[in-house]
């Protein structure tokens, strides 16, 4: 599994492009640009790596990370995923968007040539809010960040819900890379060490 990661908008949204070796068959998770012309970097490595974009992914429905959805499927003409939970999100915002295409539940799997990733629905930061578990990685939304969480503080946010989609993704291996939906990547174990929301440490929220 291949990973391209693209910093768009103004809150500095990781887009990822996940692409399968062996067939170049891929995923767009979330693309969250501002702009329009910050699609081309993307367009264009997605045309030079001679991929075949499958489905765009949102790992939930907040503005930042969902966009350029229609640009997207506008440009690929492929099925926009994302959980029911936060599939209002898409179809309130402008009128003359696409609804989304297919509801991803837990355990439900995003194949791509070769590849899947697993979905583990991850409530908190939002109701619909869904982390993609491959092998090795796992790509976190606004869940699970480097050294921090996503709020809790907005419509439909959920301590006590987050707290649980904490503890599920501590269960994965400590040599699990951590993908998250802003700023740097991470791995599982070192999560665990210095996440103040993972390891006991926090006094307000968790535990
Ligand atoms: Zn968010
Ligand atoms: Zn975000």
């Amino acid at each position: 599994m291949l990973i391209e990661t693209f910093t768009v908008g103004m809150l500095s949204t990781n887009c990822y492009v996940v692409n399968c070796h062996d067939t170049k068959e891929a995923l767009v998770i979330d693309p969250g640009l501002d702009f329009s012309s910050e699609a081309k970097p993307i367009f264009d490595y997605i045309d030079e790596a001679k991929l075949t974009v499958k489905f765009i992914v949102n790992t939930h429905g907040h503005s930042d990370h969902v966009k350029a959805d229609a640009l997207f499927q506008e440009k690929y003409d492929v099925p926009l995923c994302i959980h029911p939970g936060d599939a209002h999100f898409i179809e309130g915002l402008e009128k003359g968007r696409f609804p989304a295409n297919v509801m991803l539940r837990d355990g439900d799997s995003v194949k791509f040539g070769n590849e899947s990733l697993q979905v583990m629905h991850t409530p908190g930061h939002t109701p619909g809010s869904i982390s993609l578990v491959g092998e090795k990685l796992v790509f976190t939304g606004d869940t699970l960040f480097a050294g921090g969480i996503g709020r809790t503080d907005f419509p439909g946010g959920s301590d006590s819900a987050m707290r649980l989609s904490l503890q599920k993704l501590v269960r994965l291996p400590d040599y699990f890379l951590v993908y998250p939906g802003h700023g740097e990547t991470s791995m599982m174990g070192e999560e665990k060490r210095v996440n103040p929301f993972l390891n006991n440490k926090s006094e307000d929220l968790f535990f």
